[in-house]
């Protein structure tokens, strides 16, 4: 592209990047030369526009995965390409050595819309919740003087992939075969003010010990599961009467995702720490650790990102957040939300011996298949697949629905139809 073209209006953009026909894919050297850590659905993704993906032989899917809550604004968005093509044609990395003015407005804009007060920038989930983890330790031994701060997360919850992060994660399956774990971790189930009370208890009977209680605002990978509104006020209370911190995992929910910015508030309540990343670049990597002033104790030195920051994902992030940010945008993601989970529920009716629940907020939704029945999530996504319609499970029994946030009234009455059909086939 020349760059005169970066003042054309944007609609005439877009078609210069979409390739014009799609080529066949051949397995068999993808698999010899790519480490096998990804149980893959036998699918290559060749293009995408909108809500819609088209495989290499040419068929189209409705994308209800978005990359796993992440493309915000779904595949090609005019405001996407114009974004990546300034940014990429101006700048796109110098290193922290410097002030990168795209990191700054980023900021701004994620200040000027939460809680947080401070902003640092790194590529992923489990590296802003790596900083999480490091920020809530500093504080607790320089501000609180505890010697052997423990962070209590929750049971099913997940917060990543490195070796901290799985450790955080309440779910031994990741765990497995990686000890030694990082220590300082322990584990209370999620929406259980009581048991909450007694872990706490327990580990502050001779003093402060616990640096920080690290949750989800709704469990996403760990089963689509809503925070509780009373449990999480009660959290907050037990934080403040202690100074205890209290991290919200927002990896997943944040960004519009629910139908509010931010996950938290759905909740009524307002964390001292959260993290983003997820749909915070619409696709492109980024993640971002926030924190109020009153925990704001990282200095010089204390921690680093090569990437982080980098002018090409704040300018992208930016125009994400821009669009996220105007006027209407998240009353369009509360209505699709609701439009979707009462289609669900009719669907959950219909199939009511199979179906146990619909459950989600804005435009993460969950449709929980029965115990008691053969049918795994995965069986179902497959089928779904044969529809034309992509899912994602969220554990054995969830099949998840997170299509990027510009989805239409008509694309989620076709999710519906498709999910249906495949529910007709496997229930046949
Ligand atoms: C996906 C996810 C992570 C990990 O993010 P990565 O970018 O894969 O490292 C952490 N927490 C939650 C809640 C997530 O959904």
């Amino acid at each position: 592209m020349s760059p005169q073209a970066l003042d054309a209006p944007q609609a005439a953009i877009a078609p210069e990047f979409i390739p014009p026909t799609a080529s066949p894919f051949d397995r068999g050297p993808f698999d010899e030369a790519v480490m096998t850590t990804y149980g893959r659905f036998p699918l290559a993704i060749d293009r995408g526009e909108g809500c819609t993906v088209w495989d290499t032989d040419g068929r189209d899917y409705l994308d209800f995965v978005a990359g796993i809550a992440t493309c915000t604004l779904g595949h090609a968005h005019p405001t996407m390409v114009e974004a990546v093509t300034r940014q990429i044609q101006k700048l796109h990395h110098v290193s922290n050595l410097y002030y990168i003015p795209e990191q700054g407005a980023l900021a701004a804009w994620l200040v000027a819309h939460s809680c947080a007060d401070r902003v640092f920038f790194c590529n992923s989930g489990a590296e802003a919740n790596e900083g999480a983890i490091k920020l809530a330790r500093k504080h607790a031994h320089t501000v609180r003087g505890i010697a052997d701060p423990v962070i209590l997360t929750a049971h099913a919850s997940f917060h990543g992939r490195t070796l901290a992060t799985i450790t955080a994660t309440g779910q031994p399956k990741y765990q497995k075969n990686f000890s030694p774990l990082v220590p300082g971790f322990e584990y209370v189930p999620y929406n259980d003010t009581a048991a909450l009370e007694a872990a706490i208890a327990a580990l502050e009977a001779d003093g402060p010990r616990v640096a920080a209680i690290l949750l989800e605002a709704l469990q996403g990978e760990g089963g689509v599961r809503p925070g509780d509104r009373a449990y999480f006020q009660r959290v907050r209370e037990i934080c403040d009467e202690r100074g205890i911190l209290l991290i919200l995992d927002e990896v997943q929910v944040g960004m519009g995702r629910t139908g509010t910015l931010w996950g938290y508030e759905n909740l009524g309540i307002e964390p001292d720490v959260f993290t983003s990343a997820k749909g915070l670049g619409g696709g492109i990597p980024i993640g971002a650790l926030l924190c109020k002033a009153h925990c704001n104790v990282f200095e010089p030195g204390d921690h680093a990102s090569t990437y982080g920051g980098n002018p090409f994902a704040c300018g992208v992030a930016l125009a994400v957040c821009e669009a996220v940010g105007a006027p209407g945008f998240l009353d369009q993601v509360r209505d699709r939300g609701d439009q979707l989970r009462a289609g669900l529920r009719e669907v959950a009716n219909t199939y009511g011996d199979w179906i146990e629940e619909v459950r989600g907020w804005g435009l993460i939704n969950g449709l929980v298949l029965k115990e008691s029945v053969a049918l795994t999530s995965v069986e179902l996504v497959k089928a779904a697949m044969g529809a034309g319609l992509l899912l994602v499970p969220a554990g054995p029994k969830v099949v998840r629905f997170v299509p990027p946030l510009i989805v239409t009234p008509e694309e989620v009455d076709r999710a519906i139809a498709a999910i249906r059909h495949a529910l007709d086939q496997m229930t046949a």
